[in-house]
């Protein structure tokens, strides 16, 4: 099969299991993206809303400049995530375009060196309420964690370009976590969900230090009276109910449940290939100060100042990013 013309704007997808992900370049319509057309966007939907996402790429002219059915037989996009299988005759019965299926951890992989080696300012530090960017060049690049958390977690070990190994993974990840908090906080989306979860006060659930050993002795054996020991921990010994409980301290509580537990690991597998420099990438993070904030402190806590969390631009876009990226193959 052919692939996608030149002349065409370029589009890739990353179909995974929450949501579907797009990396295209400007399109036909003078969609901006200046004369060369080499500038990037973005867009994703929701798995469950596949026909918006047909329709998005359609007006926008995504598949050629007269983007009819006959010319698009000929059309073969580049799609990675386990939704490239499944719903490839749907692409092709809806769309007249077959898919060109990639590995989703090459391509996650591909992303992040992508990013990594050719955007200025696409690492950065996110602590102590600030923002600086890392400064990676190619021979201080490697080798490095990436830890993907999508609806699952996936951490990779990279050691160049194309060189990478999956070393492990969780299945307690974003899916987990947003699965709970609609059932628990009744919210809507995962951007509510975020909102809530900044309003909220975790220490209403989760049961720390000091609610066990009580302040003083705390304070005699030199523990920090403010550090977890327990999340949700405080229900057990409540009365209260679910619905007693306000979302936004149930939001707050889950957010930093899954988002110290994922640290946590992601710091015992860099720890055990002797790696410091951790990069967080997937659409869990999704840009938010505080989730950044609190990955940051429990890989600094944890490995007493010797690793680095670092966070990319366009952390949820890595797979489409590396499956665009292989168009130049
Ligand atoms: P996948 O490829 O498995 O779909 P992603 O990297 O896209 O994984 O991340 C999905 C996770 O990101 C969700 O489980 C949720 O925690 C979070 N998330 C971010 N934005 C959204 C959204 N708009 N809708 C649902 N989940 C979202």
């Amino acid at each position: 099969l052919p692939r996608q013309p030149a002349a065409s704007p370029l589009l890739a997808l990353d179909i995974g299991g929450t949501l579907i992900k797009l990396v295209y370049t400007a399109s036909c319509e003078g969609d901006g993206g200046g004369s060369d057309g080499a500038e990037l966007r973005f867009a994703k939907f929701e798995r469950r809303r596949l026909q918006e996402c047909f329709e998005f790429i359609r007006a926008k002219g995504l598949l050629g400049c007269n983007g009819t059915r006959s010319t698009n037989e000929n059309v073969l996009l580049k799609a990675t995530g386990g939704g490239a299988y499944k719903f490839a005759d749907d692409f092709r019965e809806k769309l007249g375009v077959y898919l060109d299926k990639l590995d989703e951890m090459d391509s996650v992989v591909s992303g992040a060196n992508f990013l990594l080696q050719n955007i200025p300012g696409a690492a950065f530090t996110h602590m102590n309420g600030q923002r600086n960017p890392v400064d990676v060049s190619p021979n201080n690049l490697f080798p490095y964690l990436l830890v993907n958390i999508g609806s699952g977690v996936s951490i990779l070990k990279v050691t160049g370009n194309r060189k990478f190994e999956r070393v492990t993974g969780t299945h307690i990840g974003g899916g987990t976590m947003f699965g709970l908090a609609k059932l628990l906080t009744g919210c809507k989306s995962y951007d509510e969900f975020l909102q809530l979860s900044q309003k909220g006060d975790n220490f209403v659930l989760d049961l720390i230090v000091k609610d066990i050993c009580g302040e003083l002795v705390c304070q005699k054996q030199g523990l920090s009276t403010s550090t977890l020991a327990s999340s949700f921990g405080k229900v057990i010994t409540s009365k209260k109910r679910l619905t007693d409980y306000k979302p936004e301290d149930l939001a707050s509580t889950l957010l930093s449940a899954f988002t110290y537990n994922i640290a946590q690991i992601a710091f015992l597998v860099a720890s055990l290939l002797g790696l410091r420099r951790v990069f967080f990438g997937g659409s869990y993070i999704r840009g938010h100060k505080s989730t950044m904030e609190n990955i940051s402190f429990a890989i600094d806590f944890w490995s007493q100042s010797q690793m680095q969390a670092v966070f990319l631009r366009h952390e949820g876009y890595l797979g489409a990013l590396g499956a665009l990226m292989s168009y130049g193959d």
